[in-house]
Order: structure tokens, then C-alpha cells, then sequence
């Protein structure tokens, strides 16, 4: 079922930005950043933050503070190998309460294998020559410090319209030397979860309750992907003047300057002539519309059980 969005009195006064922002948690976490500077995660405040009383121990490193690393041109980490990384402090409570199956415990008991793309969607690789992958979510180096929920194999699926849309665009950039990186495609609802409990657990609520954090995205849909460019021969990421995930005002697509204002502005336009909706906020996410398309859990490695009943809508 779903849980219903904020009413009117809880959202943001700006109804456009929150709109937008209850698209991608990520977003929402750079609006409430933005506006709330007392409430901005940064490496004192996460450092001392004392977990809430009712958060799981993370067996993992601690919250890591990666809203500020400096881009260089080897941020674009080479196509991930290992399907073995555990799924574990950040996996949702809700995830792991229908069976005794958790996401620890099933990343222990096999190594995670990429699981088939449901029926109506696509593996991005598999469709997209030259397709460079670099699943944060999969691994620890993102916001939150630790592998999210529903990332047990480094894989991005997309909905088939946005998927064949995102191969022409691959196809344009080509011409130019260039291709297409992408850090977040499909995401299934307990990341989603994942994202909302780090929050919690890092004594964040205020984003919460505020109706900063969605509970929802349109990542959950397999419509919105992020992403930046590289240089084919490379492999490199082109310079975008902030990192993927840099919650901060300078991730807004027409803050940047030079080259980097000539990538983001590049990227834009390619996307956005297939059909794609950028984010003013952040320049590497673009949603696509699907009509009838709806939010799913198919995680995207075996181990993990797939579609929860308590997620039915
Ligand atoms: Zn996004």
C-alpha cells in the first residue's frame, strides 16, 4: 500500500521544488540541506550523532562524509566486478520483517548474483554499447557510508521506453568521443527505505518531518536515471564540477562554470532531446515518463528476497 505523500501543511512553501524533490530521495535531502542549514549532515555532525535508540548497530564503516569529494577525472570508478559485496547496515527494518530471510543474512548465505530484470524492464549494459557502470548504491561510497538495500549486484535497469531513449542517446554522444556513466537507474522501494532509515538513524528527522524525505521515488519506477558523461576512449568521467551526490547548491546544473558548465549543459541536451526531464538541482538526474508505470521491489541481486508482500500497491 502506499504510504500517502505529505499533506499540504507538511510540505515545503515552494510546491514546484517539492514536487520535484519527492522524485529522488536524494533530491529532497539536498532541498532540505539547502534550507535548513542546522539540519546539514556533514563529517562533525555525523561523527557525533549518537544513533536513536531504536536504530540497528551498523556493522559497517560508519556514515562517511561524502557530500563534498572534490571531483577529479578519476571519479569514474571502472566497471564494478564483484558480486559479493554484503547488503547490510543500511537495509530497511521493513525489508527484513516478512522472512527470516534478511538482506545480511542472504548475503552470507550466497554471493550475490545480478538477478533477471523483471518482465517490462531492461538491463542498461546488456542494451547499450559502451555503457560505463559505477553503482554507488552497490558499494560504500555514498551518502550514506555503506551498501544500500536492493544493491546486491552492481546492475541498472530501466522501464524499455527510457532504456531505448537512453541507447540514443549513447548512440549521439558516440559521435562525439563520449558515452554516458551511470551512478543510479531502477531503484527498488527498501533502497528507497534504506535511504529514509539512514536519515533516522543519523538523527536527521527533521528532514523527515518536515516532508524533505520522500518515501517514495521515481527511481522506485524504472523511469529516472543518474547520470554523467566519460570520455569512450578512457573511460574517464568528464569533469561536471561537483561529484554525483554532492548535495549542495553547486550540484545545480547552471552552477558551475567553464568546461564542467559545458558538460552539464551537453549532457541536458542529449538527454532531454530523447525525451528526458532534467533537475535544475542536480545536474545528473533526468526522469522519463512511462504512463502506468508504478514503484517496485525486485532487488537487484538473487540473494534478496523479491517483492515483498507488504510493498503490494
Ligand atoms: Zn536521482
Amino acid at each position: 500500500m502506499f504510504t500517502p505523500r505529505p499533506t499540504s501543511t507538511q510540505r515545503s512553501p515552494r510546491p514546484i521544488a517539492q514536487r520535484l524533490c519527492l522524485a529522488c530521495l536524494c533530491l529532497t535531502i539536498l532541498d532540505a540541506r539547502a534550507d535548513t542549514p542546522a539540519t546539514r549532515p556533514n563529517a562533525q555532525t555525523t561523527a557525533t550523532t549518537p544513533p536513536a535508540p531504536e536504530a540497528r548497530p551498523a556493522p559497517t564503516p560508519p556514515v562517511a562524509p561524502l557530500y563534498h569529494r572534490p571531483v577529479t577525472s578519476a571519479s569514474a570508478a571502472p566497471r564494478a566486478k564483484s558480486y559479493q559485496t554484503p547488503v547490510t547496515s543500511a537495509a530497511s527494518p521493513r525489508t527484513a520483517k516478512p522472512t527470516a530471510t534478511t538482506s545480511a543474512n542472504a548475503a552470507r548465505l550466497c554471493p550475490d548474483r545480478p538477478r533477471t530484470p523483471p518482465k517490462g524492464f531492461i538491463d542498461l549494459e546488456a542494451l547499450i554499447d559502451g555503457l560505463v557502470l559505477d553503482i554507488r548504491y552497490h558499494r560504500a561510497d555514498n551518502f550514506t557510508g555503506a551498501p544500500i538495500a536492493g544493491y546486491g549486484a552492481p546492475k541498472a535497469w530501466l522501464l524499455e521506453a527510457p532504456a531505448q531513449a537512453l541507447k540514443r542517446v549513447q548512440d549521439s554522444l558516440r559521435k562525439q568521443g563520449l558515452g554516458l556513466i551511470i551512478y543510479d537507474a531502477y531503484r527498488p522501494r527498501r533502497g528507497t527505505d534504506a535511504m529514509v532509515a539512514w536519515a533516522e538513524r543519523t538523527g536527521q528527522t527533521a528532514l523527515l518531518d518536515g516532508g524533505y524525505i520522500a518515501r517514495r521515488s521515481r527511481h522506485n519506477h524504472g523511469t529516472t536515471v543518474d547520470l554523467g558523461l566519460v570520455d569512450l576512449k578512457s573511460g574517464r568521467a568528464l569533469d561536471m564540477g561537483t561529484d554525483f551526490d554532492t548535495l549542495t547548491p553547486q550540484s545545480r546544473t547552471r552552477a558551475a562554470k567553464g568546461k564542467a558548465l559545458q558538460n552539464r549543459l551537453l549532457l541536458k541536451a542529449e538527454m532531454e532531446k530523447e525525451g528526458f526531464r532534467a533537475y535544475f538541482r542536480e545536474w545528473w538526474h533526468f526522469q522519463f515518463t512511462v504512463p502506468g508505470s508504478r514503484p517496485r521491489d525486485v532487488p537487484y541481486g538473487q540473494c534478496e528476497i523479491d517483492e515483498w508482500a507488504g510493498y503490494q500497491n
